[in-house]
């Protein structure tokens, strides 16, 4: 047989760096596969304020570089593939990647979460032409423009309040009269003069002809509609959408126990219903998703990976 690592990890970003950095430091070949970028969202992040001991330079791209840089120093190999395919059955797992095929004692899934598109006309075709999904990414193209942040989560807020270094104004969009976003969020932001809200509405329809020219509203208690058009002399204006996120985890339906939403069932010590299986991040069933949890988790699934292997395989 082919090369069999101890461990192979589905997911760079910061659970799947942690377990990396666990699974190496233990001793056991590991092998980390990341479809995109290593660092998941974090890594499009400008602040991570969250994070103890992260102060200075508490950038998303920043901390991810140090765990980066971490994995390599303790030998956790870092691999670009697509997985496709994945066999679980047997006591040697089977991952099929585009590039390549993994063998592997024990599997850590974290693949996290990817952005919830809202799903209303005109917003697929506009997405890059003022639609956006990452602030840190798409910000600074709207220096001294107008944006509306569509959202009321941590997320939504936090990256509201990250837009206003660039665009004249922001306004938050959110489909109930109260955020969800932590209060310390809201003070900050009911007190920015950028910011603005508009509360109990959605989006119903962006239209524009190649750039988003202007967005139709309705209230959600009244029923109102309304259209906002892009000043005269900007052209164009920003939406940035911030609706919630959809786990990463289609490959493995019908073999790992998810919930109704898709987030994979583990147990605290990160077990999944398959033996040699853990799960490890924002992927997984859990009442916080944040980076101090997804290194949390990271860590515990390697641990429990190298039990699993001690009382597995024979030496
Ligand atoms: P979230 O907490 O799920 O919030 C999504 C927001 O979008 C909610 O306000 C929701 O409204 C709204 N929404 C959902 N579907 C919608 C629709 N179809 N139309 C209009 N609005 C819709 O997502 P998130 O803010 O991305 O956060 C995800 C997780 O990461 C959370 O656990 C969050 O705490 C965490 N996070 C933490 C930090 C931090 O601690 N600094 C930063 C970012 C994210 P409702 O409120 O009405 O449901």
């Amino acid at each position: 047989m082919e090369n069999v690592y101890d461990v192979v990890i589905i997911g760079g970003g910061p659970a799947g760096l942690s377990a990396g950095l666990y699974a190496a430091r233990g001793k056991m070949t590991t092998l980390i596969l990341e479809k995109e970028k290593t660092g998941g969202q974090i890594a499009t992040t400008e602040e991570v304020a969250n994070y103890p001991g992260s102060i200075t330079d508490a950038t998303g791209p920043a901390l991810v570089a140090r765990m980066v840089e971490q994995c390599n120093e303790f030998g956790a190999k870092i691999e670009k593939d697509t997985i496709k395919e994945v066999k679980l059955e047997g006591k040697i797992k089977i991952l099929v990647g585009e590039k390549n095929t993994y063998h592997a004692k024990s599997i850590i899934v974290a693949p996290g979460a990817s952005p919830r598109l809202l799903g209303v006309p005109g917003e697929k075709e506009l997405t890059g032409k003022g639609v956006s999904y990452c602030a840190t990414c798409d910000g600074d193209f709207f220096t001294d423009f107008e944006v509306f942040v569509i959202g009321g989560g941590d997320s939504a807020v936090e990256e509201a309040m990250f837009i206003t270094k660039f665009a004249r104004k922001v306004t938050i969009v959110h489909r109930r009269e109260e955020l969800r976003a932590a209060k310390s969020i809201q003070e900050k932001a009911f007190k920015h003069p950028k910011i603005d809200f508009i509360w109990n509405t959605t989006i119903k329809e962006i239209k524009g002809d190649g750039l988003v020219e202007s967005v139709v509203f309705e209230n959600l208690k009244t029923g109102e509609i309304t259209e906002h058009h892009a000043d005269e002399e900007d052209g164009t204006f920003g939406i940035f959408m911030f609706v919630g996120y959809i786990p990463q985890t289609d490959l493995f339906k019908g073999m790992l126990d998810m919930d109704r939403t898709g987030y994979i069932v583990t147990d605290d010590n990160m077990k999944t219903n398959v033996p040699g299986v853990f799960g490890a991040g924002d992927c997984r069933v859990k009442s916080l998703r944040q980076v101090v949890t997804a290194v949390s988790d990271g860590a515990i699934a390697a641990v429990q990976a190298e039990k699993y292997i001690e009382n597995n395989f024979e030496e």
